[in-house]
């Protein structure tokens, strides 16, 4: 049981969880993210349940499966099923532009959803084309997915820029101009420093954990926590269980299984990996918040399409035990706060505007 103590702080508090993917179920499967569906980890039921206030949903564009002439077109299918979930359920979620809309739907009891985009390449080289993404409700993009775009490299693919390419530097000065959180979850860490380097706003990592903790490639290293610090950004501490465990990072790369959220061979071993307990989700809470200090640290569980999660963690109805958590290693109310969501609003703040 969730103490009575921590139950009321997380329930009081705005809950920002900054990266799901949930949204291809709708899309692709004709889902509806308002049924309470047993085998998914994110419905508005669940966030209910969970005390999550807002949530962002990505439109991730699968680069190894579709062609660059999709890319548009498909981050369109996820933006538009997005609105129409808002429009099917205005009594229960609503679309937010600001920390403000989230803030305001917290006090009216409903939902906030805020639109997101994994991946530069949905952009298709095209200032115009982000900035219509903007004009929709887009509020973060990440720099690249795992892949490399035609202007910055990705952290799982080869290196063809060097990080950030002049297109990439003017994607980053063009994000901050229109108000689009410059996150760096994804990136290789050269891409990293040059959008550090050439921003001037608060950056994310809406779904990265740490690297001292679990060296997978996706991780942050604490030169890099730091840095987020100084920049006055938020690290949001991801739940994919091989970013949270070094154990089954290890494991799964003895089974030669190298990828990260979605892999067909994940599916067949499952059965005999050893899945973290949620408690290691807040060890990289906590060692972010010894690095980067309580201002920067946030959550991104990346529910939607884990094939497997932390043992406690299994779906977004389970978000209040992170409180517990919390609780019980000793933090304040008002630092807690600032991880489930405070520190989100305020990089919002600083780069959308109020
Ligand atoms: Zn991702």
């Amino acid at each position: 049981m969730v103490s009575q103590w921590a139950r009321e702080l997380h329930f009081s508090s705005i809950v920002v969880d900054t990266h799901s993917d949930s949204l291809v179920w709708t899309l692709d499967e004709g889902e509806d993210l308002a049924d309470d569906l047993a085998h998914r980890q994110l419905t508005l039921p669940r966030m209910r349940a969970g005390g999550v206030t807002a949530q962002f949903m990505a439109a991730w564009v699968d680069p190894g499966r579709l062609g660059p002439e999709t890319y548009v077109r498909r981050t369109l299918d996820f933006i538009d099923a997005m609105h129409r979930t808002c429009a099917a359920h205005p009594d229960q979620i609503e679309l937010a532009h600001t920390a403000a809309d989230v803030r305001r739907l917290k006090a009216e009891g409903k939902l906030a959803a805020i639109l997101c985009i994994e991946g530069g390449h949905s952009i298709d080289d095209d200032l115009a084309v982000l900035r219509m993404y903007h004009r929709l409700g887009v509020r973060y993009m990440t720099l690249t997915w795992n892949n490399t775009n035609n202007w910055a490299d990705g952290i799982l693919d080869e290196a063809r820029h060097g990080g950030l390419s002049d297109l990439g530097r003017a994607v980053v000065r063009e994000m901050d101009r229109l108000g689009v959180i410059v996150d760096v979850s994804h990136a290789s860490v050269e891409t990293f420093w040059d959008a550090l380097e050439t921003g001037s706003k608060p950056v994310m990592a809406s779904h990265s954990s740490c690297t001292q903790l679990c060296a997978h490639l996706r991780n942050l290293n604490d030169d890099q926590l730091r840095a987020i610090a100084n920049n006055g950004g938020v690290a949001c501490v991801t739940y994919v269980p091989q970013f949270v465990s070094e154990g089954l990072r290890l494991q799964l790369e003895e089974l030669g299984v190298t990828g990260t959220e979605g892999e067909a061979t994940f599916r067949q071993v499952s059965g005999e990996l050893v899945l973290p307990a949620y408690t290691e989700i807040v060890d990289h809470v906590e060692h972010m918040i010894n690095v980067a200090g309580i201002d920067h640290v946030g959550l991104g569980s990346d529910f939607g399409v884990l094939l497997a999660a932390p043992v406690g963690m299994e779906d977004c109805s389970r978000v209040p035990w992170v409180t517990e958590e919390l609780v019980r290693r000793g933090y304040s109310d008002d630092d807690i706060r600032k991880v489930l969501g405070e520190n989100v609003l305020r990089v919002m703040e600083a780069v959308i505007g109020e």
